[in-house]
């Protein structure tokens, strides 16, 4: 997804339970996993036909954060690794054919509304789900003016990210659809954190969020 569109979905997640600086500093550590040397591993992005690879580096943010908080005391490297895991998994809906799958078997899609698409959360079940693949020089000359349109006219396999990707809202009417689930996605994200960090006590979690009083709910007193 693109760079805005990150920090949109970030923001409409997380601004009911998170104060607005604790909310850039997990939003800068997502978008620089597009902007900083991390844009060059498809892991990171759900790319390259990576999916087990993918989840694992999910798993392995989410446990960094868990353990940044618990065992070094260091609620900044945690919301850190929860931007970055984001970015991972708000790319799943845009850079793979998820939501094309499910457009298929709702053809009547004018009908139905974003939110009706399920959250994906095991993506090796799904036997014909693919992810983008992204080749660089390619990526560059789909943009570049008459040369793109020449080149997508005669070269567009099916798994190139200019055929699946669902980055913009310019994309068509499935980009609601991705960025629907991202943002349910992403809340379900930090309450997988919140929930494991809670084990430890309400002081693991509100370290994590920065937010003192009832944890992840509106109504308390920012601290962070
Ligand atoms: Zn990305």
């Amino acid at each position: 997804m693109n760079t805005k569109y990150h920090f949109q979905i970030c923001k409409q997640a997380l601004s009911n339970a998170i104060a607005p600086a604790v909310i850039q500093t997990i939003s800068w550590a997502n978008v620089f996993q597009d902007i900083g040397p991390g844009f060059l591993q498809p892991r990171f992005h759900f790319d390259g036909g990576q999916i087990s690879a993918a989840l694992q580096y999910i798993e392995s943010q989410r446990e960094l954060a868990v353990s940044a908080v618990l065992k070094h005391n260091n609620p900044l490297a945690a919301r850190q690794a929860f931007g970055r895991l984001l970015h991972c998994r708000q790319d799943f809906y845009a850079h793979t054919n998820y939501v094309h799958l499910w457009a298929e078997q709702h053809p009547q899609l004018q009908l139905a509304k974003p939110e009706q698409l399920p959250l994906c959360h095991n993506p090796l079940q799904h036997n014909e789900l693919i992810t983008c693949r992204t080749n660089l020089p390619i990526f560059l000359l789909y943009r570049m003016p008459w040369i793109g349109d020449w080149l997508r006219s005669w070269y567009l396999p099916a798994d190139e990210h200019e055929a699946i990707n669902l980055d913009h809202p310019e994309r068509g009417p499935l980009y609601a659809f991705a960025h629907s689930a991202a943002v349910r996605h992403t809340v379900w994200e930090w309450e997988q954190v919140c929930s494991r960090l809670r084990v430890a006590g309400e002081d693991a979690v509100q370290a994590f969020t920065g937010h003192k009083g009832v944890s992840g709910k509106l109504g308390g007193v920012w601290v962070g």
